[in-house]
């Protein structure tokens, strides 16, 4: 009784939009029962991310998240497989172990950067420099030589490890502004104090390396408590690790008082001279227009300081979970859904320029992609990426969403095309319809994104079921369309820095020797 009571009420509701919300269409009913009833994300984000780990490109953890997911399709009975599109440097990441060892015993929290050189297991013990004042090149030259032997701490010393809505909420509104003001003085002084060595951030540890350190201590704060991120090392032979603010600041803090800390680091790892890359493709073939594609992607690869769970873990398990239910309820699509798991997007969408460069035949007659890659939240934003008739077919496909998840989302039409961010760009930019379902944050930027704490603790299962149902529900319209998706393009505005008209963005060349 009360279901036939909410279906009436709806059928009110709802009695404006087309006819796929006011019948009970059986394959979307069919999507959200699976979805809901009989949820694989769990296990599946279990299995990736605890079990499986980070998947940096080169890593053999990469390589076994690609076989994990082709064996996974294969069990669902979904077509797999995975496409070499490249190579990269082969490097595996071992134990990091990092402890004060003078004038006190206390062990760090920090990590090696990704691809560091390693040390051996019994590790390198040393005193710790900082960054001298700088006049100019002649006396950070003549400087250099101080730091033989040492380990050099190469990242400023932060004056709060506190994230600014945390003083927002608890400052007084004059010590809050003194405070950043104070910071930023304190970044200008420090950016221009490099810069008056001849080099940059970057170059300097070349440098360092070359003038005999034993190993470069950065840390890279990402402005939330106990979040750092975690990029690649810079050095040929001496170790690169981060420590987190809270002993970073310690660490520094010490030298500065003439303390002389000394730190052990062992940070082993292996190279693994070259190996290959890859895309994993999966794919239901279509029934009635089969060279015509609905494409699923989100990016497969992840750095290395977290296990990637939400960068890209989550879009990963969304459009696997929606390709299991999409087999499971619509086994027979009229056109063919095909899903892609990308390699290398942190590099420069590698693994997705390539699959484009590679098969013009299909990028020709995609109907629609849809990725996602932007954390754990559902979604709550969707740009027609600027194809003029987006609005007509978009807007069709998003009716057939139930309204619990659809009220969330603001639609801008015909929207801009996207020159970069994430893969959906690589398919723009050769002209295919392919949209960005774009998530709530949950402090992504500073707590998740590319940092330490990017763990399986931080999905939000609920949001992520949502978002499978959306993508399910999309892929099925998509599919269905009686009518092919029309490419148009808006004009582009002026470019106010140029004067000149904006054009569409280009495909980029991939990088597909990568590392070396
Ligand atoms: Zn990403």
């Amino acid at each position: 009784m009360k279901k036939l009571f909410f279906f009436t009420l709806s059928l009110f509701l709802f009695s404006t939009f087309s006819v796929f919300s006011q019948e009970k269409n059986p394959v979307i009913e069919n999507i959200q029962k699976e979805a809901y009833e009989n949820s694989q994300l769990e296990i599946l984000g279990h299995e990736l991310l605890d079990d499986i780990g980070p998947r940096l490109v080169g890593t053999p953890q990469m390589q076994q998240a690609h076989d994990w997911a082709v064996a996974k399709y294969k069990s669902w009975g979904i077509s797999a497989e995975n496409q070499q599109w490249g190579e990269w440097k082969g490097w595996e990441r071992g134990i990091t172990h990092i402890d004060m060892v003078y004038p006190r015993i206390q062990t760090l929290d920090g990590t090696q950067l990704a691809w560091n050189p390693g040390t051996s297991s019994k590790g390198v013990t040393a005193e710790l420099i900082v960054l001298p004042e700088i006049k100019d090149s002649i006396s950070f030259k003549k400087w250099l030589p101080n730091v033989k032997g040492k380990f050099v701490m190469v990242a400023m010393k932060q004056p709060t490890g506190r994230p600014d809505e945390n003083w927002k909420e608890f400052a007084t509104p004059e010590s809050f502004e003194k405070m950043k003001t104070e910071r930023e003085e304190q970044t200008k002084v420090w950016d221009e104090n490099i810069k008056r060595s001849g080099y940059d951030r970057r170059s300097i540890i070349p440098a360092l390396e070359e003038a005999g350190a034993v190993g470069i201590v950065d840390s890279y704060w990402s402005k939330g408590f106990g979040v750092n991120k975690i990029f690649g090392a810079r050095t040929k032979k001496i170790p690169s690790v981060d420590i987190e603010l809270e002993d970073y600041t310690m660490l520094y803090r010490m030298v500065e008082h003439g303390d002389k800390p000394k730190i052990h680091v062992v940070a082993e790892s292996k190279d693994l001279g070259r190996v290959p890359t890859f895309n994993t493709i999966a794919e239901i073939k279509g029934t009635e227009k089969p060279d015509e594609y609905v494409i699923l992607s989100a990016h497969f690869d992840s750095w290395d300081g977290g296990t990637g769970a939400t960068d890209n873990g989550t879009g990963t398990l969304v459009m696997m979970e929606a390709m299991r239910i999409l087999k499971k309820v619509y086994p027979n699509p009229k056109r063919t859904i095909l899903v892609g798991h990308w390699g290398s997007e942190e590099q420069g969408l590698n693994g997705s320029s390539s699959f484009v460069a590679d098969h013009p035949e299909i990028v020709s007659n995609i109907q629609a992609v849809f990725n996602q890659d932007n954390g754990t939240g559902r979604v709550t934003s969707i740009n027609g990426a600027g194809f003029l008739q987006s609005y007509d077919y978009m807007s069709r496909w998003l009716r057939a969403v139930p309204d619990t998840i659809r009220k969330n989302i603001e639609t801008t039409f015909p929207g801009w095309p996207a020159r970069g961010g994430s893969d959906n760009a690589s398919f723009v930019a050769a002209g295919a319809p392919a949209f960005s379902l774009s998530s709530l944050s949950w402090n992504y930027w500073n707590y998740t994104w590319h940092t330490n704490r990017d763990t399986y603790d931080k999905i939000v299962f609920d949001d992520v079921q949502s978002n499978v149902i959306l993508t399910a529900i999309l892929a099925y319209m998509a599919s269905e369309d009686d009518a092919k998706t029309s490419r148009e393009q808006v004009i582009l505005p002026i470019d106010d820095k140029t004067g000149e008209r904006q054009t569409w963005p280009t495909p980029r060349v991939p990088e597909r020797k990568g590392g070396m």
